[in-house]
C-alpha cells in the first residue's frame, strides 16, 4: 500500500484531531497527515476571500504551493439564522481575537438574548479543498443542522460546540463522543464526500 504525504493546511488544534481521526477512519494507514507547523517558514494564509469555499481553496492552494506537497484545508463557521448567517466565514474571530472560543460563544449568545428555544435555528458548514501542486484542486461542502442553546454545556471538541445543538440530539455537540460528532458533523461529511476524489488524484501522483 503507498503511504501518501499530505500537509495539514490549519493550526486550529481542534480541528487537527478532526482531520486526523477522520481521515484515518476513511483510508486507515494510508496517509502521512504532515501539520502545517512542520513548516515553521511559513506564515498563516489571510482568509481573503468571501465565502467558504473561496477560503478552503485559498488555503489548500496556498499551503501546497509553499510546500510542493498536496494539501487538504477546511474553512468552516457557524451560521445563525436570527443572525442573518453570522458569524459566518467570520466564526473564529467574531469576538475580535482569532480563536477566543469562550469569547465567540459569549458573543452569540448575547446577541441572541433571549430568543426563545425553536427560533435559535443554525447550521455549521464545512468546505474541505484538496490541491496538488500546481495543479489539480477539488473542494466538498458538508452542513450540519441544529439550534443554538441558552447557555454552553460540555466539555468535548472545540468552538461553538457547546452552545450547538443537533438536529435529532438532545445534547450539545460537546456532549457527544467524538466519533458521533465525527458521524454527523459538517467536516465529517465534506471530509467523507471529498475522500475518492482526494484518492484519484494522489494515486493519479503515483
Ligand atoms: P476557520 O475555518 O479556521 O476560519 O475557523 C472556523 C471557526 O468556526 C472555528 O474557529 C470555530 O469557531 C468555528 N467552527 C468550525 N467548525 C466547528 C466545529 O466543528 N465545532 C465548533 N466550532 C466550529
Amino acid at each position: 500500500m503507498t503511504i501518501h504525504r499530505l500537509v495539514l493546511a490549519t493550526r486550529n488544534a481542534g480541528k487537527i484531531e478532526e482531520f486526523r481521526r477522520i481521515l484515518e477512519e476513511i483510508a486507515p494507514g494510508a496517509i502521512d497527515l504532515i501539520g502545517v507547523d512542520q513548516f515553521p517558514e511559513l506564515g498563516d494564509v489571510e482568509e481573503t476571500e468571501d465565502s467558504f469555499r473561496g477560503n478552503a481553496l485559498l488555503k489548500a492552494r496556498t499551503i501546497a504551493q509553499a510546500t510542493d506537497l498536496p494539501a487538504i484545508a477546511d474553512d468552516s463557521g457557524l451560521c445563525v439564522d436570527a443572525m442573518n448567517g453570522s458569524p459566518g466565514i467570520y466564526s473564529a474571530r467574531w469576538a475580535g481575537v482569532h480563536g477566543d472560543d469562550a469569547a465567540n460563544i459569549e458573543k452569540v449568545l448575547g446577541q441572541l438574548g433571549d430568543i426563545p428555544a425553536g427560533k435559535r435555528g443554525a447550521r455549521f458548514t464545512c468546505v474541505s479543498a484538496f490541491a496538488i501542486p500546481g495543479g489539480e484542486e477539488t473542494t466538498e461542502e458538508g452542513i450540519l443542522q441544529g439550534e443554538i442553546l441558552m447557555s454552553p454545556i460540555g466539555s468535548n471538541g472545540f468552538g461553538y460546540d457547546p452552545i450547538f445543538r443537533p438536529v435529532g440530539y438532545d445534547l450539545s455537540l460537546a456532549q457527544l463522543e467524538a466519533h458521533t460528532k465525527d458521524a454527523i458533523s459538517h467536516r465529517g461529511q465534506s471530509l467523507r464526500a471529498i475522500a475518492p476524489r482526494v484518492a484519484r488524484m494522489l494515486d493519479g501522483l503515483g
